[in-house]
């Protein structure tokens, strides 16, 4: 029985090694079915069980997930063979940035963008990315580190260690990306999660050390971001990004949706009940391929199909549980989420400055119903007047040519009282004072 799974497991490699070149070729189960420990991957045995009793927990309520985006600072390493920037392997930063685009696109279903579909269980799945801004020793980055290597290609069985150590950032904080030139036609592969300490601790063995380290996602160069201009074959129809959604996909726990079997009969899953089972991978874009359900199609626009880039469009949202699980529980997931290396400035969403109040200067004027309020240091926006019951009593927008000031508040008809001024200058600043009328 032994020989014979060995057997099986070598024609499976021997299979996806060679690939037809009209399937999307992705490595990662290929380098995956071929390691010891697998059972502590999406897929094992182990793997699985930890991940239906958090799924079943957070049905019942019991664990439950806010909803709350989850931030990615990704880092792209560059492998180059000598080129100048923007030419062959040496990509340009804008091909770099629009990779990242996709991401977000494909991830936020974000609407009026390719990664939009209207498709019932499709999901935002509230997950984003962004390049990196802070290195590893705290200095500023671009997100890109360029390295010239002495390989043209590198072979992903053999030299995945070689090529990653060429330049890699810790993955505790950063998604590693690789981009090179791929043997094989393979055109990306990814790490997948493994289960955490703790899941582990009863258990008699750990994964490998080479399982373990380094983690990330190599995604060959001729299909990284947008393309503009055709590769060939075999990756022409994959020429918009979606083979790093499709593995980052793989890296935040997704299989591939036919569960990497040969036919319905097979009973092969992926794990999510919301993506019909289907017999096999699919290529191209067909409109009219069932599922093993009959009646039901096959949901070839997701990201974890074979289907042609310009195909894709859909995670769903057992998909996006699946992820999301993931990232609060499996090593290098959970503190890659939760860091801070500049991907809250760089995805457009700033951490809201921290309301500073500084001093603004009241001048009244004998015989005058009016008094001057004066910024000395910056130009005000806007200034409103409160009584002392905090309700507004008037408010005056300052227009841009600043031509009044010293801006004058009137106080002709005022009650006596207790007053209260704010107002905000240019810089978003709001400064307080008070008078006695
Ligand atoms: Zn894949």
């Amino acid at each position: 029985m032994k020989e014979v799974s060995v057997f099986l497991r070598l024609a499976a490699f021997v299979l996806l090694a060679f690939p037809v070149l009209a399937q999307r070729p992705c490595a990662t189960d290929a380098l995956f079915r071929n390691k010891k420990g697998s059972e502590y991957f999406p897929g094992g045995r182990i793997f699985e069980s930890k991940l239906k009793e958090i799924s079943t927990q957070q049905n019942k309520a019991i664990t439950t997930d806010n909803d709350s985006i989850y931030y990615i600072p990704v880092v792209v390493h560059v492998l180059h063979y000598g080129e100048a920037i923007g030419i062959g392997r040496n990509i340009s930063q804008e091909r770099i940035q629009s990779q990242i685009d996709i991401l977000n696109q494909d991830y936020g279903k974000t609407p009026n963008s390719p990664g939009y579909n209207t498709f019932p269980a499709g999901a935002d799945t509230r997950i984003r990315f962004c390049l990196a801004t802070v290195d590893p020793n705290g200095n500023p980055t671009n997100g890109v580190v360029r390295v010239q290597t002495t390989q043209d290609a590198f072979d992903l069985f053999s030299q995945n260690t070689i090529l990653k150590g060429y330049s890699n950032w810790d993955p505790e904080k950063y998604l590693n990306i690789w981009v090179c030139r791929l043997l094989g036609n393979f055109i990306g592969y990814a790490q997948y999660p493994m289960i955490s300490p703790q899941w582990a601790d009863s258990l008699p063995m750990v994964p490998n050390v080479e399982d373990v380290q380094p983690d990330g996602v190599v995604i060959e160069y001729r299909v990284f971001g947008n393309v503009p201009n055709g590769q060939g074959a075999p990756f022409g129809v994959y020429n918009k990004g979606r083979t790093a959604s499709h593995e980052v996909g793989h890296y935040l726990g997704l299989l591939h949706i036919w569960g990497d079997g040969g036919s319905c009969a097979d009973n092969k899953t992926d794990f999510c009940s919301d993506t019909p089972p289907q017999a096999t991978y699919t290529s191209g874009c067909p409109s009219t391929v069932e599922s093993c359900t009959p009646g039901v199609p096959a949901l070839v626009e997701n990201y974890m199909d074979y289907s042609n880039d310009t195909c894709m469009n859909v995670f769903t949202l057992e998909q996006k549980k699946r992820m999301r699980i993931v990232l609060r529980n499996c090593v290098r997931r959970k503190s890659v989420a939760s860091t801070t290396q500049g991907c809250e400035i760089s995805t457009g969403n700033p951490p809201k400055p921290p309301v500073l109040v500084k001093k603004l200067y009241l001048e009244f004027v004998s015989g005058k119903d009016y008094l001057n309020v004066k910024s000395e240091d910056i130009k005000l926006s806007e200034i409103n007047l409160y009584n002392y019951l905090g309700r507004k009593i008037e408010s005056i927008q300052i227009s841009s040519n600043y031509a009044t000031y010293p801006y004058q508040l009137n106080l002709a008809g005022l009650s006596r009282g207790t007053y209260f001024i704010k107002a905000k200058d240019t810089e978003g600043i709001y400064r307080i004072a008070s008078f006695c009328h």
